[in-house]
């Protein structure tokens, strides 16, 4: 794994584009800008890492889109300490992202291979996630509450069950809608029976799917 100074000049021209669609979060820029996104994809998709594209992983699954994880992460404006709880570990970009900005990260995969690639590559890195191969449906009661639940798959509708896992003052980020188009919604838990949600525009996510495999 190398990161050279083109690698490096790519990014900074990828954050540089960034800033130009809106995104103003600095610990977010910062956090992109320290990560190499090109160690999460596959080595013949290596000249694709700094373009704002989504890419294929393997199990059939892609890296979301650079514009994607600046905007969910902006939306999450996460804090130093915070306890995270990503569903949809994937390549495991997104989740250095958040360790890079200090959150106390747990995600789940439902993929094996995937669970066990991530949790390689961001160990070689020096990062300290708490990765967990299971079913994102069910969060994690064993160590709930969250300051905050990020959900990188479009889900039809938010489960109860993540809701349930999320501290009062917290807040959720998910895509969700039955389609191809997501509605990027963030979930305010205001107390145990009261939620409020905003709505932040439409992308495309790969499904939330049931089950572990
Ligand atoms: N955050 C990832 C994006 C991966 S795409 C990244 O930065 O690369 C979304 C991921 O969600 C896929 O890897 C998919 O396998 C996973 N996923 C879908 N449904 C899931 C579920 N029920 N539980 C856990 N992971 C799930």
């Amino acid at each position: 794994m190398q990161d050279t100074l083109r690698d490096k000049g790519l990014r900074k021209r990828l954050i540089d584009k960034l800033r130009e669609r809106g995104i103003q979060h600095e610990s977010v820029l910062q956090a992109m800008t320290v990560v190499p996104r090109h160690f999460f994809m596959d080595s013949s998709f290596l000249s694709y890492a700094y373009k704002d594209q989504a890419f294929p992983i393997s199990s059939g699954q892609t890296i979301s889109q650079p514009y994607t994880v600046a905007f969910q992460s902006s939306l999450l404006d996460i804090k130093q300490g915070e306890k995270v709880l990503e569903i949809g570990t994937g390549s495991g970009y997104q989740c250095a992202i958040l360790l890079e900005m200090g959150a106390s990260v747990y995600s789940i995969e439902r993929h094996k291979d995937l669970y066990l690639s991530a949790g390689k590559l961001l160990t070689q890195m020096g990062y300290r996630p708490n990765l967990f191969w299971g079913d994102g449906y069910l969060g994690l009661p064993g160590y709930a509450p969250f300051d905050k639940i990020l959900l990188t798959a479009g889900a039809p509708n938010l489960p109860d069950e993540l809701i349930k896992q999320l501290k009062i003052g917290g807040k959720l980020v998910a895509p969700i809608g039955a389609t191809k188009l997501q509605t990027m919604t963030v979930y305010h838990k205001i107390s145990e029976s009261s939620i409020t949600r905003e709505e932040h525009g439409h992308f495309s996510f790969v499904p939330f799917l049931p089950g572990k495999i």
